[in-house]
This record gives structure tokens, C-alpha cells and sequence, in this order.
């Protein structure tokens, strides 16, 4: 009995989410790989979502050429979706946000008129050092929408989500083990949507999260810290938690996360200049101790040695 109960209940469905705003590098690759062995060796579903709600960041061509990347390196996954075309959902979610009140009996998400900066930064994942932290100075101060487009000067409020004071949210990490934050102290209220009915990367993920079926979040360690929010964000939604399981990132020499100053680290350079994709996949496995390194060796190949518990818990650096 006690090994059925250690099973989990319901099907695993894990996902890939890339963003357009660059190309696929080693760094995206790495974590992907991680994630789709992780869910095909528990017999699991794989969502693939593109997460392109950030214009300007988002790259023309990005999207296309992402999924073209996952491919050559032999990913597949069983349903596709693209975060642009569900903005419904999103209003939806915020507009049931709207008519909720918090446990204090105040607006659960309200207009702000402050500067853009923190809420443009907002729609794209946070990844680690970008978070800024809000000091409520709107909370409270406009009676509708309205009121804050005009404290704006006709220009475009945002809504956050009211944090309470003292609102601290733990969970444990497949991969990291256990993870505190004060986030009334680290974020405060966060901004969900930068504009009447938009949304910001928060929302989305939470929204897609839940409606996806995702049971478990396999994505780089520097999102942790804004995984509190969207814990938050779900609860006051009422939708489930996934497990997480957050692995360490690809840094280049210099300690810090990919980017172009390490060099062409894209994936279509690898392809273009005719390397194969067993090289690439081969050079990831090595990393996580799954194979020898410079050997050659497809996704497929590394199923039945995929092991999480073989994952450095430090950063790969190359
Ligand atoms: N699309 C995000 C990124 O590529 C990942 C977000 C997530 O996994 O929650 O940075």
C-alpha cells in the first residue's frame, strides 16, 4: 500500500519554455535536456510552450528558430503552445484576480502608476539578480482604473498583486531541496500585467502551469526566487502547485550566465558548422556524468541512463 501511495497520482506532464528573445544556446539546451529525460523516464508528456509576451525583447525569427534547434537536437514533445495567442486566459485569470478580496478584506490586485521600468522588466522571466522590489507607494491610492490612467497623464497603469506583510512561502525542490522566501520583503507587490487586460510572465506561467496539466516545473536555478511569487499567484487562483525542480545553469568563465560576451555558444553555430547533434547532446550528458566525455550520443541513447541524482549541484562551466 505505502508503495502505491509513494507513486504519484496523476500523470507527469513536464515542459519546455523557451523565450524569443534570443537564440537557443548550450546554456537553454542543457536544462531542456534535463527536463525532457527527466519526464520521458517517468513515462511522461512534454508541453512545449513559447513564451513570447515580451516586445520588444522578443527576436524576430526566435520562435522558429528555437524549435527548429530542439529538433535537430532530437527533441519532440506531444503539444505546442504559444503564450501570445492565449491572452484570454490571462484577462480571464486577472479579472477573477480582480474580484477577489485579500485575507484583510483589501483589493487582491490594484492599479499603479509608477514608473515602467520594473513592470517592461516583468514580462520576461526574471532570471536571477532582475528582480526588483516594489514598495507599495500605489497600494490603496486609486479607486478604479480609470483614476490611475489619469495620475499617469493619459499614459498606461499596471496592475500588482498585494502581497501581505510577513507573507513568507516555502517549497522543495526536487532537485534543491527546500527554498524560503519572505516575498512581502523580497518583491513586495508584484506587478501582474502591464496594461488593462495584458500579462506579464508571472501570470502567464501560472495560468499555463495549471491549464497545461504541468506536474512538475524542470527549468534553471536562477528562476528560484520567483517561484514564491507564482506559488502566491496559484493559491490566490486557486489552481495546484507542480513540483519544481530547479538544476544549475551553464556560466561561462567568468562565473556568470551565458550571454554573448562568452562567446557563439548558439546552437544553430554548432549546426552550421557541421557538428552533429550527438556532439552537442554528448557534451551536455558528459556534464551531468551521463556519458564519457567526447562521446557521441543521441537523446534517445541517454533515456535509460538518465539520473537527477548524477546532476552536479554546481554550475557547468565552459
Ligand atoms: N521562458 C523563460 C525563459 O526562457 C522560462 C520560464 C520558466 O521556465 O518558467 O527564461
Amino acid at each position: 500500500m505505502e508503495k502505491v501511495l509513494e507513486k504519484p497520482l496523476k500523470p507527469y506532464v513536464g515542459r519546455l519554455a523557451p523565450s524569443p528573445t534570443g537564440a537557443l544556446h548550450l546554456g537553454n539546451a542543457r536544462t531542456f535536456m534535463i527536463a525532457w529525460l527527466r519526464a520521458r523516464s517517468l513515462g511522461g508528456k512534454i508541453v512545449l510552450r513559447m513564451e513570447d509576451l515580451d516586445h520588444p525583447r522578443d527576436k524576430p525569427g526566435a520562435a522558429a528558430g528555437a524549435i527548429e534547434d530542439l529538433k535537430w537536437l532530437g527533441f519532440d514533445w506531444d503539444e505546442e503552445y504559444v503564450q501570445s495567442r492565449r491572452k484570454d486566459m490571462y484577462r480571464g485569470a486577472l479579472e477573477i484576480l480582480k474580484s477577489k478580496t485579500a485575507g484583510d478584506g483589501g483589493a487582491l490586485v490594484y492599479p499603479c502608476a509608477c514608473s515602467r521600468r520594473d513592470v517592461e522588466n516583468a514580462q520576461s522571466a526574471p532570471h536571477a539578480g532582475e528582480q526588483l522590489r516594489y514598495g507599495g507607494v500605489c497600494r490603496g491610492r486609486f479607486p478604479d482604473w480609470e483614476a490611475a490612467v489619469e495620475a499617469k497623464g493619459g499614459g498606461t497603469p499596471c496592475w500588482r498583486f498585494r502581497v501581505q506583510e510577513g507573507a513568507t512561502v516555502g517549497f522543495d525542490d526536487v532537485f534543491a531541496g527546500r527554498f524560503e522566501q519572505d516575498v512581502f520583503s523580497t518583491l513586495g507587490d508584484f506587478p501582474l500585467a502591464r496594461d488593462e487586460g495584458g500579462a506579464g510572465y508571472t501570470l502567464a506561467v501560472v495560468v499555463d502551469d495549471a491549464s497545461m496539466g504541468v506536474s512538475e516545473v524542470v527549468r534553471g536555478d536562477d528562476l528560484m526566487p520567483a517561484t514564491p511569487a507564482q506559488i502566491l499567484l496559484q493559491r490566490a487562483l486557486g489552481l495546484p502547485t507542480p513540483a519544481y525542480c530547479h538544476v544549475p545553469l551553464v556560466v561561462g568563465r567568468d562565473g556568470r550566465r551565458l550571454a554573448k560576451r562568452h562567446g557563439d555558444t548558439r546552437i544553430s553555430t554548432f549546426r552550421a558548422s557541421g557538428k552533429a547533434p550527438e556532439e552537442v547532446i554528448g557534451m551536455l550528458g558528459a556534464s551531468c556524468a551521463w556519458c564519457g566525455v567526447g562521446e557521441r550520443v543521441s537523446l534517445p541513447e541517454l533515456l535509460p541512463r538518465f539520473d537527477l541524482g548524477t546532476v552536479p549541484h554546481h554550475p557547468f562551466m565552459i
